[in-house]
């Protein structure tokens, strides 16, 4: 069990500590969620206010709530795409995504990411393991990765799915062509991870094996709920790792910096190598 601290908690302590810890690293995992992504425009789905109070998951986020509010109800399943599409299609990195990709510059980088953004490789980050899959790839019913989506076609889809106030099924699957479909050969979806569903493969092995093998495991914005990709930071702990949490509500972690990713990342990179990550 882990004893909470009796000191006062310092957030200038915190970020030498973690700077300390970040200087000595070779292996260096980021693991992020949400959470990186909300200064560029992307709402989070837990937080309050988020996707999730307006679209339960138990129907948007898994295959046969999806299925079932397709064919009940098309209109709202359009207004959920566009609500937790549209600002995806608009969002770029933020400072956060660029400070981590900046961190490849000192030591050896994963970012491990549960966000279907893209925003990490966009930022330049080489080494990316999408857990939940991503909005801009699509795959077969078998699994095999067909590949890209474009931006446009998905902003197309978006513009078609708002179009109208009365929304018909087969409207509504003409619209999803970019994403979801049926041919001759099968059907194909993107690779998003819906609830119940296994993760993403090989990303899922190889963040666990990287899970295990670094020496430092930065944990930035996410509530650490959605299992099994919230077993990770346990993971990197048993394995000896130190664990740096980032996120504006306090966490459980061995070094906690609360605080936005958008402004902590950068200066906890000024801090552990001297200047600032974005010039
Ligand atoms: P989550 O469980 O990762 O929680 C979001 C976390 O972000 C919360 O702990 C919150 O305190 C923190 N946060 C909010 N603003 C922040 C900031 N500026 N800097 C750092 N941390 C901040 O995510 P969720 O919203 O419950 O999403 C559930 C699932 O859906 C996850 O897999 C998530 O990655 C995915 N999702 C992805 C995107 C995306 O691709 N950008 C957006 C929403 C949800």
């Amino acid at each position: 069990m882990r004893v909470p601290s009796l000191l006062p908690y310092s957030f200038s302590d915190s970020l030498a500590k973690a700077a300390r810890l970040l200087r000595r690293s070779r292996q260096v995992v980021v693991f992020t969620g949400a959470g990186i992504s909300a200064e560029s425009g992307i709402p989070t789905f837990r937080d309050a206010g988020g996707l999730w109070e307006a679209f339960p998951p138990n129907q948007f986020a898994t295959p046969e709530g999806l299925a079932e509010v397709a064919m009940a109800s098309p209109r709202r399943l359009a207004d959920f795409l566009t609500a937790a599409f549209g600002p995806l299609l608009a969002a770029r990195p933020n400072p956060g995504h660029l400070a981590i990709a900046a961190l490849e510059k000192r030591v050896n980088v994963t970012v491990i990411t549960q966000n279907i953004d893209n925003l990490h490789t966009a930022a330049g980050s080489s080494n990316v393991h999408e857990v939940h899959g991503s909005l801009f790839r699509r795959m077969s019913d078998t699994g095999k990765v067909l590949g890209p989506i474009s931006t446009e076609s998905l902003a197309e889809m978006v513009a078609k799915l708002q179009d109208t106030k009365d929304v018909s099924f087969a409207r509504l699957a003409r619209a999803l062509r970019p994403l979801w479909g049926i041919t001759r050969r099968g059907s194909y979806r993107p690779t998003i991870v819906l609830f119940g569903e296994p993760l993403a493969e090989p990303d899922w092995t190889l963040a666990r094996n990287a899970a295990t093998t670094c020496d430092c495991f930065l944990s930035v914005g996410t509530s650490g709920e959605v299992m099994p990709a919230a077993m990770l930071p346990s993971v990197a702990r048993s394995a000896g790792a130190p664990v740096i949490g980032i996120n504006p509500k306090r966490g459980d972690s061995s070094v906690f910096l609360q605080g936005p990713a958008g402004t902590v990342l950068p200066n906890l990179l000024e801090a552990a190598f001297g200047e600032s990550p974005l010039v």
